[in-house]
């Protein structure tokens, strides 16, 4: 419908409002084509006038010259007689005319040309208006001529000397080169509109492709990728970013999808273990002290539990949530140190707590969660350590061409991580060989070390770990300082 030449005369507002929402590959090609159509018209008209210019003003010219000659060999006294232009006065082409002042033909270089009388009914009324102003343009039938008239006094007399000079020809080949111009001018039009509808649907192909493709996508099928084109142009780029930027979007579902999942799994059994329980109690509990006292400590860890997890969740809710909140100061590391692990001595029992070695250092960070990741590495530690085990810290201040830090190492002698899982237990709920820990009484969630990396990246503090199974395990902590 865009196309069609009748639709854009008589409508031409309506018709520029439907381009507005026609495709990429139609607006394309109409610019162009509209581009190329002016550079068209503009080209012919200008070769036109030029060539047009150029003929009539030649003619004029020769003319004029004519004119001149005669004037000159007049002065020379020639006499006006039927031998008058012997001498070549006139240009080849250019017809001279002598009346003196009856109307009598005192002299003529060509009798063919049209009876003096008729000229003034052929004249064209309005000449071109590059026609020079003191020439008559004549047209008889197909002819066409420049006509100029002088009356010159001579000898006493006054002689009527008329010019001709036929520019039929060149008329005839202006409007043949018109035709031409005009006709290339609709054809290269043409030609630009179809050649650009084609060439720009190729090559706007791969974005339908994507269109199609992307309609595809859904939260539940979100693993088809758009092709990406084999041109390395913007296409390519784009399917590319398209391409990763799904992957992104697919892990982050995934891991949402994981994490949901995981924590309804870890909420089951606190809750099963709860239910179990009040059966229990709403049973025997009522006779049986033992029952009663076992029954309400047990739902009591069991609530504690779901307490702490549904902290941790909330807690890493809040930070995918980017809603965490951190108020950051300056932080004296060691005291920071000394006070955490002065309160783990006051708990800890079963094992050996040491701060072997405590340098000062100022860290810019929030306090809460800088002690509450120190908290859980020193947990894990004691968690995983059998009794009478040693946990030993060590805070070394360190200068580094990057810059100041403090090195703080905690170390275990605990049951160690198996190398294929020591990068993995920092994902969320990932806990290594849960039935052997179970079964020590350890009480986890997984999401200790998560919470943990999450507190480092936000204050730049790089971990690293060494451990080995049996023997014992040993985070390293590298914390900027100011
Ligand atoms: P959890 O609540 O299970 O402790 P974490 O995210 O803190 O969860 O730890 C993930 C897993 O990493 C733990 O289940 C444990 O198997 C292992 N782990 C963490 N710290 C230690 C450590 N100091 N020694 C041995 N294993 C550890």
């Amino acid at each position: 419908m865009l196309f069609g030449i009748k639709a854009w005369l008589r409508h031409p507002r309506l018709m520029l409002d439907r381009l507005r929402y026609a495709q990429i590959s139609t607006k394309i090609t109409c610019f162009y084509a509209a581009v190329l159509l002016l550079v068209l018209i503009l080209t012919s008209t200008l070769t036109g006038l030029g060539v047009y210019f150029s003929f009539y003003h030649q003619a004029e010219v020769e003319l004029e010259m004519s004119m001149n000659n005669v004037l000159n060999v007049l002065e020379q006294g020639r006499s006006i007689d039927m031998d008058f232009g012997r001498d070549d006065v006139v240009f080849p082409g250019v017809v001279l005319r002598i009346t003196d002042m009856t109307g009598q033909v005192v002299y003529e270089n060509d009798s063919r040309f049209p009876p003096l009388k008729r000229v003034e009914e052929h004249r064209v009324k309005n000449p071109p208006f590059w026609a020079n102003k003191n020439m008559q343009v004549l047209q008889f039938r197909n002819a066409t001529f420049y006509y100029a008239r002088m009356d010159v006094d001579y000898r006493g007399q006054i002689y009527q000397m008329h010019f001709f000079k036929t520019i039929t020809a060149e008329k005839h080949f202006l409007e043949t080169l018109q035709k031409i111009l005009f006709l290339m001018t609709i054809l290269g039009f043409f030609l630009a509109l179809l050649a650009g509808f084609f060439v720009s649907r190729r090559i706007l192909q791969p974005i339908r492709d994507m269109i199609i493709t992307a309609r595809k996508i859904e939260v539940e099928k979100m693993d088809s990728r758009l092709l990406v084109p084999p041109a390395r142009d913007e296409l390519t780029e784009l399917a590319e970013t398209f391409n990763h930027m799904l992957s992104r979007l697919e892990a982050g579902f995934k891991q949402q999808q994981r994490f949901v999942s995981d924590a309804s799994h870890e909420l089951r059994t606190p809750v099963t273990v709860i239910l179990g329980y009040s059966d229990l109690l709403s049973r025997w509990g009522r006779e049986d002290a033992e029952v009663l006292d076992e029954g309400i400590s047990s739902i009591r860890s069991e609530a504690e539990n779901m307490q702490q997890l549904i902290e941790k969740l909330l807690f890493l809710a809040r930070a995918d949530q980017k809603r965490q909140v951190l108020h950051k100061e300056n932080i004296e590391l060691s005291e920071l140190l000394a006070d955490t692990m002065k309160k783990m001595q006051l708990v800890t029992k079963d094992h050996t707590v040491e701060l072997l070695r405590n340098d000062d250092g100022l860290m810019y960070g929030d306090l809460v969660t800088v002690r509450q990741m120190f908290r859980i590495f020193l947990d894990n530690s004691t968690k995983y350590t059998p009794k009478g085990g040693r946990i030993s810290v060590t805070s070394r201040y360190v200068e580094e061409p990057q810059g100041k830090f403090m090195q703080v190492d905690l170390a275990d002698n605990g049951v160690g991580i198996a190398p294929e899982d020591q990068q993995k237990v920092f994902e969320r709920f990932y806990r290594v060989d849960t039935s052997r820990t179970k079964a020590q009484g350890v009480s986890g969630t997984g999401l200790g070390l998560s919470i943990a990396s999450w507190i480092a990246e936000q204050h730049g503090i790089e971990i690293s770990m060494t451990s080995a199974l049996g023997q014992g395990t040993t985070i390293h902590l590298k914390i900027p300082l100011i």
